[in-house]
């Protein structure tokens, strides 16, 4: 089987073309260099993404987070549900966890700006 898909790893967005066999990239080509042969066989066996959202504070405005690594994308609502529904306390420091394991993923979530 083919697949067709675009790199994300850069805005070059290259399109790659993978074969799949058994649920394994066996051959991709259309790739610049090797973060889109790594992204094509991680998106074929288990794809994720980084999850970037804004969490209610308990001071006001929102304040802006993202997952500390890429959470498995059937997960992905999930992670913002929990994001959404957390009220993080200020004040916040760049990196400060604010969910230690956003919905069971084992992945914290980490605030992305300092917030007073
Ligand atoms: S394959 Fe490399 S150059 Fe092409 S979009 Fe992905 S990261 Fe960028």
């Amino acid at each position: 089987m083919t697949r067709n898909m675009t790199c994300i790893g850069c805005p070059m967005g290259c399109d790659l073309i993978v074969e799949v066999e058994n649920g394994v990239a066996v051959s991709v080509t259309g790739n610049s260099c090797g973060i889109g042969k790594k992204y094509a066989e991680t998106e074929v066996a288990a794809p994720t993404r980084m999850v970037t959202s804004t969490a209610p504070s308990d001071g006001g405005g929102p304040v802006p987070v993202r997952t500390r690594v890429a959470v498995p994308k059937d997960k992905i609502f999930d992670v913002v549900a929990d994001i959404k529904a957390t009220v993080v306390k200020r004040p916040v420091a760049i990196g400060d966890v604010v969910i230690e394991d956003a919905a069971g993923t084992g992945v914290p979530v980490i605030a992305t700006k300092a917030v007073e």
